[in-house]
């Protein structure tokens, strides 16, 4: 971040199974499909614009995908981690979470060989004394917090003591915060970088927010759940909320073109595409 006008967008992925997205898990059905066939076809975009993503994977079932994962490291793309497993780290000690991240960063490491610096928290779920953990354990940065009251499992993180060098973007000392944008509708925040919130908006509304965002601000992020993606038919969902049915399906056809929609708003508002490992290292 040299150029203090020079802008960044950086796009990434969940790396999880249909299962662990938290409804579908507390719906407790067998569910064989894992939907990660989106993952494939949220690269496919990016590739096709030249575009590097990080994955925040798991490290549970990494060896389920490795091949899948192997293949777009190998295209460039970027491995971070999502945790052990998907539950909410706020639900774990300081101990606990400790324990975890060490051995899921050096199980991937190990079968990837590749440095693991990043993390994002299940749910975004993060807090100021597992960050200080992540930077103990020579994390670079986290991509968790989400500046948003209603998100329904994210916790509000306090920043204190960071410096802030452009919008979401926090720092302190070589850690870095790489928060998820927000914008404000009628003096709420609302998400605009991604998963249901974009997936769910309707296409006018969301794209004159990201319009509207993308002139004004220098950094942008995109993240997104594989089965938002998905190819793959839906499973029933007979135990589900009327809402959680909604979240799951609303959008999911539509969202590859709002994406090249979003990208497309990128490239004219002057951002480069670069990932959270490069920008830590400028
Ligand atoms: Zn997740």
């Amino acid at each position: 971040m040299k150029n203090k006008k020079q802008k960044y967008a950086c796009f990434s992925i969940d790396v999880e199974r249909f299962i662990d997205t938290e409804c579908v898990r507390n719906a407790n059905q067998p569910i064989e499909q894992t939907m990660l066939d989106g993952l494939d076809r949220y690269m496919e975009i990016l590739d096709r614009h030249n575009i590097k993503a990080t994955m925040f994977v798991l490290s549970d079932f990494a060896e389920d995908i490795y091949e899948q994962l192997k293949k777009h490291l190998e295209n460039g793309h970027k491995l971070a981690l999502h945790g052990k497993e998907h539950i909410a780290p706020r639900k774990h000690s300081n101990e606990k979470f400790r324990a975890q991240i060490i051995s899921a960063k050096t199980k991937l490491e190990k079968m990837f060989d590749t440095e693991i610096t990043g993390y994002r928290a299940p749910h975004f779920s993060i807090d100021r004394d597992k960050l200080g953990i992540l930077n103990e354990l020579g994390f670079r940065y986290d991509s968790s917090r989400m500046d948003f009251p209603t998100a329904r499992y994210t916790t509000y993180v306090d920043m204190d003591g960071f410096e802030n060098p452009t919008g979401e973007i926090y720092k302190k000392e070589e850690f870095y915060e790489f928060g998820v944008p927000t914008q404000n509708v009628f003096g709420k925040k609302y998400p605009i970088s991604g998963g249901g919130y974009v997936r769910m908006s309707n296409w006018f509304f969301i794209n004159a927010l990201i319009k509207r965002y993308a002139k004004k601000n220098d950094y942008y992020m995109f993240y997104l759940h594989p089965f938002e993606l998905s190819k793959e038919k839906l499973p029933k969902l007979g135990k589900l909320k009327f809402y959680d049915k909604m979240y799951l399906k609303k959008g999911n056809l539509l969202y590859r073109y709002k994406i090249e929609n979003i990208i497309k708003i990128l490239k004219k508002t002057g951002y480069k595409f670069t990932t959270f490992e490069k920008l830590v290292n400028e």
